[in-house]
C-alpha cells in the first residue's frame, strides 16, 4: 500500500492566505472565470480517466467500469450540466412582493460565501469530492480538499491533476490525516464540506462552531431494505445483492439490514443465494474477479469480528481470504445481535424477519434517521406507509443505490446521517450566500414617515 503524502502544516497556512487573497482580488467572481474552473475539472476527468482507475485500482481494486461510470463520467455529465446552468443558477431573483413593496428593488444576490474547506472519504474518493467541488467553483468559491489519507494514490493523482488543470491560487490538494485536517479546521472557512463518519462529523461540527462556519454534513447510518409481500422478490433479492456487493458494501447508501415479510422470508432467502451465484459464478476470490477489496486491515478484522459475533445463520459467503471479504448474507438476526449496532460499511447483509409493514416502519423509527430507506413493493398502501411513517434522507421504491444518479435531486441525510445536501443546484447553493439587497426610493418618505418617533395617534390608527 502507497504511504500517504502529507502537506507541511507551514504549508497550510501559506495556501490558505493564497486564497483568501485570491478570493479578496475578485478574482472567482467573473461567470467565466468559474465557466472555465469547471470545464478544466470536466477536462481533467477526460485525459486522466486510466489514471484515476489505476488509482482507484491501487487504493481499493475497484472495478475499472465501476470508476469509469461512477467516479469519471457522472463527474463529467455534472460539469457540463453545471456550465450549461452557471447563469441561470447564479441569477438574481426578484421575489414577489405585495404591492406596497413594489418600488423597493428587493433582489437576492447569490454571492460565493468565501473560503471552502472540503474534507472526504475513502470509499469514492473522486465522485465525492468533485460534485461538491462543482458547486464551490460554480459559486466563485475557492476551495482546499482534504481527502483520506486511506486511499492515498486516488489522494496523490487528485494532487498532481489539480495542480496541471485547476488555478493553483483557488483550488489546492492538501494530504494528510486526522492531524493535518485537525491544522485545516484551526482556520476560519466560509463553508466546510464533510462527507465521512458521524463520529467524525462531530469533531467537525465542534471546530465549525468555534468560528460560526456554516457546515455541511454528509454522514453514514444503517440503511434498510424492506421487502414487502407484494414485491417481485427475485428482482429484489437481484438489486439489493447489486446494491451491498459494489464497492464490496463500503458505501454510505448500501444496504445494511433487510426488513423482510414473513411470508416471503423463505422465497427471498433462496432468491438471493441465487443472485449471489449468477454474479459470482465464481466466487469473489482470485485475480480474476472485479469485486472491490476491503480498504485496510483495521476495517477487514472489523467485519471478520461482526462474522465471527453474529448469532445469525450465515447462508451466502462469511470467508475472508487477504483483504477480501465475500459477499456475506446473514438471516434470522434479532434487534440486538452484534451486526445491528453500527453501520456495517462492508459487504454483509442482515436480514431480519417482521410479521407486518407496520412493525417494519416502527423498527426503523426506533432507530436513527438513515442515508436512505429502500422498499421493495407494489401496493400503493405500502409506499404510503414508509413515505409519511418513516424518515431519511432518500426513499427508493424497488431499487437501491440509484438516488446517486438522480443528480437533479438533493443528496444527503436527516438526522443522524447529516444535513445540508448537495448534486447539481443543491451543490451550489451550499456555497452561495442569497443576500437579500433593498433600494428604498426616496419617494417613498411621505408613506415611512409614520415610523418615526414620537409615534402619532394616526401611526396607531394603521
Ligand atoms: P472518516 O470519518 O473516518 O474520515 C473522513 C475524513 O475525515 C478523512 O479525510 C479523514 O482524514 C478525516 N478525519 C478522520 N479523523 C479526523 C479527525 N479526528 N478530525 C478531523 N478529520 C478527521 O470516514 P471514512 O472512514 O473515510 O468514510 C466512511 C464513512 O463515511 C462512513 O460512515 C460512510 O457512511 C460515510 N460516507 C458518507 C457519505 C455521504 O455522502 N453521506 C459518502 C461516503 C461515505
Amino acid at each position: 500500500m502507497g504511504t500517504t503524502a502529507h502537506t507541511d502544516p507551514a504549508e497550510i497556512k501559506e495556501v490558505y492566505a493564497r486564497l483568501a487573497r485570491t478570493f479578496k482580488s475578485g478574482k472567482t467572481r467573473p461567470l467565466e472565470w468559474r465557466r472555465r474552473q469547471i470545464l478544466q475539472l470536466a477536462h481533467l476527468l477526460q485525459d486522466s480517466g486510466k489514471m484515476i482507475e489505476d488509482s482507484l485500482l491501487a487504493d481499493l481494486r475497484k472495478p475499472r467500469l465501476e470508476s469509469a461510470v461512477i467516479e469519471v463520467a457522472t463527474v463529467v455529465l455534472a460539469c457540463v450540466n453545471a456550465v450549461e446552468l452557471l447563469e441561470e443558477w447564479n441569477k438574481p431573483e426578484k421575489p414577489t412582493t405585495v404591492e406596497f413593496r413594489s418600488t423597493w428593488d428587493v433582489t437576492v444576490y447569490k454571492e460565493p460565501k468565501g473560503l471552502a474547506l472540503m474534507i472526504t472519504p475513502w470509499n469514492y474518493p473522486f465522485i465525492i469530492t468533485f460534485l461538491p467541488l462543482i458547486g464551490a467553483m460554480a459559486a466563485g468559491c475557492p476551495a482546499v480538499v482534504k481527502p483520506s489519507e486511506l486511499s492515498p494514490h486516488s489522494s496523490a493523482t487528485m494532487a498532481s491533476l489539480f495542480a496541471k488543470y485547476l488555478d493553483p491560487d483557488a483550488y489546492v490538494v492538501v494530504q494528510g490525516g486526522p492531524d493535518i485536517a485537525t491544522e485545516l479546521l484551526a482556520l476560519r472557512w466560509d463553508h466546510i464540506f464533510f462527507t465521512g463518519s458521524g463520529r467524525v462529523g462531530r469533531i467537525i461540527a465542534a471546530a465549525a462552531a468555534k468560528h460560526v462556519t456554516p457546515l455541511t454534513l454528509e454522514l453514514g447510518g444503517k440503511c434498510p431494505v424492506i421487502i414487502d409481500s407484494s414485491c417481485d422478490v427475485e428482482l429484489a433479492a437481484k438489486r439489493t445483492l447489486y446494491g451491498k456487493t459494489q464497492n464490496a458494501g463500503q458505501v454510505c447508501v448500501a444496504p445494511d439490514y433487510v426488513l423482510v415479510h414473513r411470508a416471503v422470508k423463505p422465497a427471498f432467502e433462496a432468491a438471493i443465494q441465487k443472485a449471489y451465484n449468477e454474479m459470482f459464478p465464481n466466487g469473489v476470490f482470485g485475480s480474476n474477479v472485479e469485486y472491490s477489496k476491503i480498504i485496510n486491515r483495521p476495517h477487514i478484522d472489523r467485519l471478520v469480528d461482526l462474522i465471527k459475533r453474529t448469532k445469525g445463520k450465515i447462508i451466502v459467503g462469511g470467508e475472508t481470504e487477504g483483504d477480501t471479504v465475500t459477499p456475506t448474507v446473514v438471516t434470522d438476526i434479532q434487534p440486538d445481535d452484534a451486526l445491528m449496532e453500527d453501520e456495517v460499511f462492508g459487504p454483509i447483509l442482515s436480514i431480519i424477519e417482521v410479521q407486518s409493514m407496520d412493525e417494519a416502519v416502527d423498527f426503523i423509527r426506533s432507530r436513527p434517521s438513515p442515508l436512505a430507506v429502500y422498499c421493495f413493493t407494489t401496493t400503493e398502501v405500502t409506499k404510503q406507509k414508509f413515505l409519511g411513517g418513516t424518515q431519511s434522507g432518500s426513499l427508493i421504491l424497488n431499487d437501491t443505490f440509484m438516488q446517486l444518479s438522480a443528480q437533479e435531486a438533493p443528496f444527503g441525510g436527516k438526522g443522524e446521517s447529516g444535513y445540508g445536501s448537495y448534486f447539481g443546484k443543491n451543490s451550489f447553493d451550499s456555497f452561495v450566500h442569497r443576500r437579500t439587497y433593498i433600494n428604498m426610493p426616496h419617494a417613498m418618505e411621505p408613506m415611512l414617515a409614520l415610523r418615526y418617533p414620537p409615534y402619532t395617534e394616526e401611526a396607531y390608527k394603521i
